[in-house]
Parts: structure tokens; C-alpha cells; sequence
């Protein structure tokens, strides 16, 4: 069993329109937008990062706005719903909150009992904040949140899966361990990990495959602190059958992918460099950062790429 891995790093997810996107991360959720650039592999869009102050794995909701995509059918194979971390008796202030901002999808829940709310994204993303007593992480407290509310980082992701044991035999294999088990939802945790420490598992018997679109995760990045555990996580997985990419250079870290199989798409990515390579940490995420690959399309990407706000 590995224990490199310290929760998650990232999530990523497609929307399709970055200006609506920026605006629903930064000014309704009330987190700080670290990073500004292009989708590296596709750089005629923009990939968008939204986290704490710094930028801290285990803070940060990325996107690629496609402004021609389609929308998504949920469904099997992908994941379910991304839950923040919220301060324990915040929630009535964020029904508030995202209700006075026309958020849908609002609906209070309890799973192993914690209390939740969810909410849709603008994309039909599916969103909860969960309260959790003692979580330490400091918050963005500029984002016009107060910082007795504010999101403090991911809580968790769920897998939705029409069976989940291979994946929880896998999860386990990177340092995860089962914590509970409640009406078809099996929990895993890491433990020391960075905050944003489980995994839920849903197994549904039926349904269909999820056909990815707006709204829809891409893949679920997990934290390791360097290059050297990175690939100790790397040939452990090799070695273990999975077919993992090379180390790609992601400029704020670095990343290795792997199918997962459930379907979902899993990454590890290094804490190092981090976001505040290139920018000012007072700075960070308001200028459009190219990666030098892709530096000589700034002339074209400046007047064909959406305005932001902030
Ligand atoms: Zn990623």
C-alpha cells in the first residue's frame, strides 16, 4: 500500500462559458481565482483554476470552458458530486447566499452524519458543501465571503459506479481506507492527509454510462509532494498493471494520468511547483499565463479569448 498520496490535488471539470464560470466561482462560491491560462493540450480555450489564497492542493476547482460543447447526461462512470468544506452552522448562510443568487439545485441533505447542501453549478454540476467541524485549512477571505463561512478546501468526491470494488481495492492500494459504509455508499478516507481527504462510492446496479459534457468532471487529480513520491506512485501503479502516462510537465505541477476502472479518470500531481511560480502570490490568477510552448499564440488568444472580470 502507497503513502505518497494526501488526498486530492485538484478536480476538473468543463463548462461552457468561462465568463459565467468565472463569475459563479468567484463572486457566488467566493473563491479566489489562482490561475488564468489555456488548456495546454487545447489552447484555444482557457483552463481556469479557483482555490484558496494560494492555490493550495487540495483547494482548487479547474476548468475548461468549451463554449461549443454539449451538455452532459449523467450518469455511470464518472463523478457524482464535488463537495467544499464548510465551518460546522454555516449552512442557513449559504442557503441564503446562493438562493439570493439564483444557485438551483438547493436541497439539504445528511450523509454519514454531516450536514449537506446541495447545489447545481452553471453547467448542471452537481455541488455540495459539507459542514465539518475543526477543518483548519484558511480560507480566500477576500472573495466577499466572510471568513466564518467560507469554503476551506474540498471535502470529498464521490464515484458513481456500477461496481465500485475494484475501485475501492484501488483506492486502497494508494492509501485509502474504508471508514463507513451507509445506504449503498461505501466512504473512504486517507488518513493524514492534506483536508480533502475522502472518496464516497456510490454503486448503482443500473443506468447508463455517463456521456461527459458541460458540467461534468474530466478527472480527479490526487496530491503527492514531489517529483520523487510522484514516481514512486508511478511505478507502483506500472507495476500493479495500470497503464499510466508519462510525467507531463503542467507548469504549476506535475502530472501523470491514469484510467481508472470504473471509468474514471485519475491524476497525481505534485504540490511542487505551485501557482505562485510565475505570478505574485498579491497577483495571482489576474493575468492570462501561457505556458512557453504555446507563448507565441498570446497575440491571438488575447483578442479571441472571453474578457474575465477580475
Ligand atoms: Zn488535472
Amino acid at each position: 500500500m502507497l503513502d505518497q498520496i494526501k488526498g486530492l490535488h485538484h478536480v476538473t471539470s468543463m463548462a461552457k462559458d468561462a465568463r459565467e464560470n468565472n463569475d459563479f466561482f468567484t463572486h457566488k462560491l467566493g473563491l479566489r481565482r489562482v490561475k488564468k491560462t489555456v488548456n495546454f493540450d487545447a489552447p484555444d480555450v482557457y483552463h481556469l483554476y479557483y482555490g484558496d489564497q494560494r492555490g493550495t492542493p487540495g483547494s482548487i476547482m479547474t476548468y475548461f470552458p468549451f463554449p461549443n460543447i454539449g451538455a452532459r447526461h449523467a450518469g455511470i462512470g464518472e463523478v457524482g458530486v464535488t463537495a467544499f468544506s464548510v465551518p460546522e452552522g454555516t449552512l442557513p448562510f449559504w442557503q441564503e447566499r446562493l438562493q439570493a443568487g439564483g444557485v438551483a439545485g438547493l436541497a439539504a441533505e445528511e450523509r454519514f452524519g454531516e450536514r449537506r447542501l446541495a447545489f447545481d453549478g452553471p453547467d448542471g454540476d452537481s455541488f455540495a458543501l459539507v459542514e465539518q467541524r475543526g477543518d483548519g485549512r484558511e480560507p480566500w477571505e477576500k472573495g466577499g465571503v466572510p471568513a466564518d463561512d467560507a469554503i476551506r478546501g474540498f471535502h470529498s468526491v464521490s464515484l458513481r459506479l456500477r461496481d465500485g470494488g475494484a475501485t475501492e481495492e484501488l483506492l486502497k492500494f494508494m492509501g485509502y481506507q474504508r471508514v463507513d459504509r451507509q445506504n449503498g455508499i461505501v466512504r473512504l478516507a486517507i488518513p493524514d492527509g492534506n483536508g480533502a481527504d475522502v472518496i464516497d462510492i456510490e454503486t448503482i446496479a443500473g443506468g447508463n454510462h455517463a456521456d461527459l459534457g458541460a458540467g461534468s468532471v474530466h478527472h480527479v487529480a490526487f496530491a503527492v509532494e514531489d517529483r520523487a513520491r510522484q514516481l514512486e506512485v508511478r511505478k507502483a501503479l506500472l507495476d500493479t498493471g495500470y497503464q499510466v502516462t508519462p510525467v507531463i510537465d503542467r507548469d504549476y505541477f506535475w502530472a501523470i494520468y491514469f484510467r481508472t476502472p470504473g471509468g474514471v479518470l485519475f491524476e497525481v500531481s505534485t504540490n511542487e511547483p505551485g501557482f505562485d511560480r510565475d505570478e505574485d502570490t498579491a497577483h495571482l490568477g489576474e493575468a492570462l499565463k501561457l505556458p512557453k510552448q504555446h507563448a507565441h499564440l498570446r497575440p491571438y488568444l488575447e483578442q479571441h479569448l472571453q474578457p474575465l472580470e477580475g
